[in-house]
This record gives C-alpha cells, sequence and structure tokens, in this order.
C-alpha cells in the first residue's frame, strides 16, 4: 500500500483543500492519505500554525474529501509542534475530534527555528544544536502523545550536519513511528529525511514508519514514493503503519 500522512491546507502555509489532494493521491494511485496541517498551540507560538477557531473548518475541509473521494481513504490528521510540557495540551486536543492520527515534529529549540533558513544555521553551533535538536526528539519520541514523527532528521534540512552523529540513543526509547520523508529531496539537502544510516538502525530498532511528502501543495501529494519506498526496502522494512482513531495496524509497503 501506498499511504501519504503529511500534507497541508489553505489554513496554514499550504495551498488548497483537502479535496484537492485526494485528487492528486487519486491519480497517482495511491491508497489513503492523511491531512496533517499544523495544530493550534495556546501556550507557544509558532506563525504558520492553525488557530483553534479554524479546527471545525479543518475537519469539515477533511470530511468534504472523504464525500468526494469515497474509494480513497482520507485520514483526519494534526501535525503537532513537541516542546517540553505540551504534553497535557495535546491529549486535551485529542478529545476534540476523532483524529485518526498525530504527526509530532520538533520545528524549535527554544527559540531557534530548525528549518525556517540558511543564515540561522550559518550562525549557530552545529553541532550543539543537533544534540539539542536530538534530545528534544527523544523527549518527543517517548512522550505518549503522538503516533509517528515527522522529518526525524530535520536539522540537516540547509545541509549543515553534525560529525559522526550517534543516533543510537536517541532510537533506543522510541514508542512510536518515525516518519520517511520526501520533502527532504526537495531542500537544500536534496536528501530523504531521515538518512539512509539513521532508518537502518531504527529497523534495526524495530521502529515501524508512516510514509509523507509534506506536500504544501497538491502536485506534491505523494511526491517521490518510488524513492521512500526504495530507502525503507534497502533498510529492511516491507510494512508501513496504517492509523484509524489512533489505533495503529501494519500493511504491506509498497
Ligand atoms: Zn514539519
Ligand atoms: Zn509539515
Amino acid at each position: 500500500m501506498l499511504i501519504d500522512y503529511h500534507m497541508h491546507t489553505r489554513l496554514t502555509d499550504g495551498v488548497g483543500e483537502p479535496v484537492e489532494y485526494a485528487r492528486v493521491a487519486m491519480e497517482r494511485g495511491l491508497d489513503e492519505i492523511g491531512i496533517s496541517d499544523h495544530c493550534p498551540t495556546p501556550t507557544f507560538l509558532a506563525e504558520c500554525n492553525m488557530k483553534q477557531s479554524d479546527l471545525p473548518a479543518y475537519v469539515a475541509m477533511v470530511s468534504e474529501a472523504r464525500r468526494q473521494f469515497p474509494q480513497l481513504n482520507v485520514k483526519l490528521g494534526l501535525e503537532v509542534d513537541f516542546v517540553p510540557g505540551c504534553e497535557p495540551w495535546v491529549r486535551e486536543l485529542a478529545g476534540m475530534y476523532p483524529w485518526d492520527y498525530f504527526l509530532g515534529s520538533v520545528h524549535f529549540i527554544g527559540d531557534f527555528p530548525v528549518d525556517r533558513c540558511t543564515e540561522d544555521w550559518a550562525n549557530t553551533d552545529v553541532e550543539q544544536r543537533w544534540r539539542q535538536y536530538f534530545d528534544l526528539w527523544g523527549q518527543a519520541a517517548r512522550a505518549g502523545v503522538f503516533d509517528s514523527l515527522a522529518h526525524p532528521d530535520l536539522p540537516k534540512k540547509f545541509g549543515f550536519r553534525a560529525k559522526n552523529f550517534d543516533y543510537r540513543p536517541y532510537l533506543k526509547d522510541v514508542t512510536c513511528a518515525i516518519e520517511v520523508s520526501t520533502a527532504g529531496l526537495r531542500k537544500p539537502c536534496r536528501e530523504i529525511y531521515p538518512a539512509e544510516e539513521f532508518l537502518t538502525l531504527a529497523r534495526q530498532f524495530e521502529i515501524p514508519i508512516t510514509l509523507g511528502s509534506d506536500a504544501h501543495i497538491p502536485q506534491d501529494t505523494g511526491a517521490d514514493f518510488d524513492k521512500a519506498v526504495a530507502l525503507a526496502r534497502r533498510c529492511g522494512y516491507n510494512q508501513i503503519c496504517r492509523f484509524t482513531q489512533r489505533k495503529r495496524e501494519l500493511v504491506p509497503l509498497g
């Protein structure tokens, strides 16, 4: 099966509505998609997040895609920023609608924006930032409030990489899935998130995967999924996760 669980709409920093993403998904032969717009955050600010008052419109837009494309499974998800202490809010959010899954993301190290621009990285201590990022990532992985973690090695986005970084300590206690994201191929790093070395280790730790394009325009739905499937297979995966109202099942990859 091919399932794309990461895409954004006009309510945040994407273009278009779920029906348009669903139409492209059908054309590309995907079996299922999930809409995962940036969730509202009451206690910390990220410019591109939804307002809580947008949630009913968001849920209605996903329902409309389900209505127009009954032959495609369209899941209701969210991309949720992880910051320390966010868990009570994420649990509250979980009770508001019949979500299928939450993607957890680390976009900020304190007030340092991990994926904003290359200048941020050119003027920082790269080794230290990677350690700080993965410390937060490890906390997100153990938080018990996410179903999959999006773009796992996001700090490489602009090509600034820590040398000989050891991912193993962070992969030890992961209790959710991780995303294999083709978005990195469209970024300066020109590489799927996570790197092959990371994904090989994740397989050894028996961490399951989801697939995502992180599409911000409908045309990117399922983008480069042939490459994601090939990478996952090389790393030893033959199954991906599917989520229904936050219950996980494993289905064949590809
Ligand atoms: Zn993200
Ligand atoms: Zn995203």
